[in-house]
């Protein structure tokens, strides 16, 4: 079974009133996440992949850098570069009338999900997003994700418009995620669309039969290990798991939790050990796009009521 593990690499500014002001701090704390035990940003997030020869795949957003500048993009891609990791897009059209040079004509107000502009505007802003990863030396870009998984039929266009091919835009757990994409289908198998072939975040069913996506910060290390081996069972041929910059940080410091750093170290190590059974790498041409249907994933209870020990703990203070 192919194992992705996507990383959305993305600064916040804490809100939209003081970003000049605010970014600075940001920038470190969402990129580095300095602390006293390390920097369990960016940093620690490529070292634990490489000291387990782990191949992930960084979808960075560059559009923020329209607003603070280019090189502040070059350090995010050079960061994972020199880490030997591939880089690919995330798109968070949100900044687009923040952007210092107006990237589309109508530009006047936030509008947030990428679904929310017309073709025309998505092909655009992709192709910019697109230029600015490549010109930051990204290396070829080739697979995309929205962000906050928000995509509709026109992304789908866009994308083929750019030339790429290879998406990871879809969870079924977000509303906005392509709803008119999903007559007949169940957005849980990869399928292609206009020509580009999508790879939907796994979606497994907990111990207590609620739909949980397969996300570092939102599971446990045993319900990530349950799915990974009941979707190998079931026959999966793809399984994506999701992260960002800045899950192993706890809310708004730059102080690890040390939950989140565990799980993450855990799921690291296992896939390090079971290379023969997951092989964990970047998206490709899907030449074997796998089984049209199979068995959701699911996990032991005990694997979820350990989620919510672990939960608890991280809302102490
Ligand atoms: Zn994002």
């Amino acid at each position: 079974m192919n194992v992705y593990l996507t990383f959305d690499i993305e600064v916040w500014c804490n809100g939209w009133n003081d970003l000049d002001r605010a970014f600075p701090a940001c920038f470190e704390r969402y990129v580095y996440g300095h602390s006293a035990h390390g920097d369990y940003a960016l940093p620690k997030t490529l070292e634990l992949l490489n000291q387990h020869g782990l191949k992930g795949v960084f979808f960075v957003e560059p559009l923020f850098a329209a607003r603070f500048g280019q090189p502040y993009l070059d350090t995010i891609v050079g960061l994972i570069r020199a880490a030997g990791q591939d880089v690919q897009l995330h798109l968070h059209p949100e900044w687009t009338d923040e952007a210092l040079q107006p990237l589309i004509p109508d530009c006047a107000s936030k509008r947030q999900h990428l679904s929310y502009y017309t073709l025309e505007e998505q092909t655009t802003l992709i192709a910019c997003g697109k230029q600015m990863l490549e010109a930051a030396g990204s290396g070829p870009i080739t697979a995309f994700r929205s962000g906050s998984f928000a995509a509709n039929q026109d992304t789908f266009t866009a994308l083929h418009r750019n030339q790429l091919l290879l998406d990871s835009s879809l969870n079924r757990c977000h509303a906005v995620s392509a709803p008119d994409l999903l007559q007949g289908r169940d957005l849980e198998s990869v399928f292609a669309v206009d020509g580009v072939t999508s790879f939907p975040v796994t979606v497994f069913q907990d111990g207590f039969g609620k739909d949980r996506p397969a996300q570092v910060g939102a599971c446990s290390f045993a319900e990530m290990r349950d799915a990974l081996w009941s979707a190998q069972r079931a026959g999966m041929a793809h399984f994506v798991l999701v992260s960002h910059n800045f899950e192993m940080l706890k809310p708004g410091l730059s102080q690890p939790d040390w939950v989140v750093v565990k799980r993450f170290a855990q799921l690291c190590a296992f896939l390090g050990q079971h290379r023969d059974t997951f092989t964990v790498g970047s998206f490709g041409p899907a030449s074997a796009i796998g089984p049209a249907k199979v068995s959701q994933p699911r996990v032991g209870w005990t694997s979820t009521a350990r989620r919510y020990v672990e939960q608890a703990l991280r809302r102490l203070p």
